[in-house]
């Protein structure tokens, strides 16, 4: 079949194989072009290895560090006349391109939340790695049903004490307008800290030490996000934001756990702000995104998920450094997005962009672009005219 978009507000319902594929090889490439990571990762297990953050950091530890990987992830797959949605396939080109590098490269699809996939992904490790030296956590999810008691808790992006107003942009339509989204209430703090907070990542992290699968001074990473003031309220000290500060405190208790197993760390390292699937569903913030992706074009500092990890390993994990701290104990790859003049010419642009001025004062063009080639579509070298098999079995 001939595939293409299908835009539905942040999502696109379509995903193109061959596209998906094209994409992964584009990292790929972009981390052998920096060359070997010296004293990198060997065995590393990624939990959220499909897509966004999650899968830069596999491609990174493969192709920069020949690391064997093992990757947890959810999607749907592909079925008869009916594409899967990205992850599946991203997952289907990474494998392909690593075992053809001679790289070990697992994959296990299913809820990394529940027992099951806990324990399955414990007997791989056992059967296949005997231990893994680098655990990356990076789950973004709606949703996340308790293994223990059975509830289902559903995450939400809201603000926190009061309602607040801001700008927003359809990403789709190119309409800028004013959003005002109510408070959260106790319950909602709650069920976004249990799914997008700790608790899950320190599971994880005790049936590996407790099945003896972590390898002395073995390495723990969770990605957040802080971005600036204008977004605080939706992000920062919002919903997400709360269970942030939960997946900090997971990660002092997950430092002291390895710290004691051979001088191991677990830490956050804080990211930039980008287009990823998780991050199109959070009001206000692509609109920042559009302007941020301009301002830092204009000065030669963007990256990209790959750009970002390749950094993330290359100058803070390995490669003879260790990581650089803030104050607060957070490894800092958004400090380019961060720096004060860059946040000054956002907040200078920000209160006059309106839906007219939109295409001019921001980089919206570029937003859709990233976001498409999230799905496979507009990666160069692919005809789109072409038929397309949507159905590829996992490998
Ligand atoms: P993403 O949506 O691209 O990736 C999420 C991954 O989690 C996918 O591989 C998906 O398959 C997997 N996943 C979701 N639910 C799952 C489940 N129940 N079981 C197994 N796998 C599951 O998201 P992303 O933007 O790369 O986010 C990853 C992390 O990075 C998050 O913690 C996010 O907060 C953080 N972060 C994102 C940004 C940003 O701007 N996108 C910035 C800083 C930090």
């Amino acid at each position: 079949m001939i595939i293409k978009p299908k835009v539905r507000g942040f999502v696109c319902v379509t995903s193109h194989p061959v596209g998906c594929a094209a994409h992964v090889q584009e990292w790929i490439d972009y981390v052998k072009a920096k060359g070997p990571i010296k004293a990198g990762p060997k065995k590393v297990l990624v939990i959220g290895s499909s897509t966004g953050y999650g899968l830069a950091s596999r491609i990174t530890a493969a192709f920069g560090s020949g690391a064997a990987t093992l990757g947890i992830f959810f999607d749907r797959p592909s079925e008869e006349g009916r594409p899967a949605t990205p992850g599946w396939y991203n997952t289907i080109a990474f494998t392909a391109a690593a075992r053809k590098a001679g790289l070990y490269a697992k994959n296990i699809m299913g809820d990394a939340f529940s027992d099951d996939i806990k324990r399955q992904t414990l007997e791989t490790i056992k059967a296949d790695l005997g231990q893994v030296d680098l655990v990356v956590y990076s789950l973004a999810s709606p949703r996340r049903t308790h293994p223990k008691t059975g509830a289902v808790h559903k995450s939400c992006l809201k603000p926190v004490g009061a309602s607040y107003t801001n700008k927003t942009v359809d990403t789709d339509k190119g309409i800028v307008s004013e959003v005002t989204i109510e408070p959260a209430n106790e319950a909602e703090i709650a069920d976004t800290i249990a799914v997008m907070g700790g608790e899950d990542w320190e599971m994880w992290i005790n049936a590996l030490r407790e099945a003896n699968l972590l390898a002395p001074g073995a390495q723990s990473v969770a990605y957040s996000y802080i971005g600036p003031e204008v977004t605080w309220a939706i992000y920062k000290n919002g919903t997400i934001g709360l269970a942030k500060n939960d997946l900090e405190r997971a990660a002092k208790a997950i430092n002291a756990q390895l710290a004691a197993n051979g001088g191991g760390r677990g830490f956050i390292s804080v990211n930039k702000a980008l287009v990823t699937q998780a991050s199109s569903a959070i009001p206000v913030v692509p609109l920042y995104i559009s302007i941020l992706y301009k301002i830092m074009k204009a000065r030669g500092t963007h990256e990209g998920c790959i750009e970002q990890m390749q950094r993330l390993f290359a100058t803070h994990m390995y490669n003879g450094n260790t990581p650089k701290f803030d104050e607060a104990g957070r490894v800092r790859v958004d400090d380019w997005e961060m720096v004060p003049e860059v946040q000054a010419a956002v907040r200078e642009i920000w209160p006059g962009i309106t839906t007219e001025n939109l295409a001019a004062l921001t980089d919206i063009a570029g937003y859709r672009e990233e976001f498409l080639k999230l799905f496979g579509f507009g990666l160069p070298g692919v005809n789109y005219e072409a038929d397309v098999e949507p159905h590829v079995p996992m490998i």
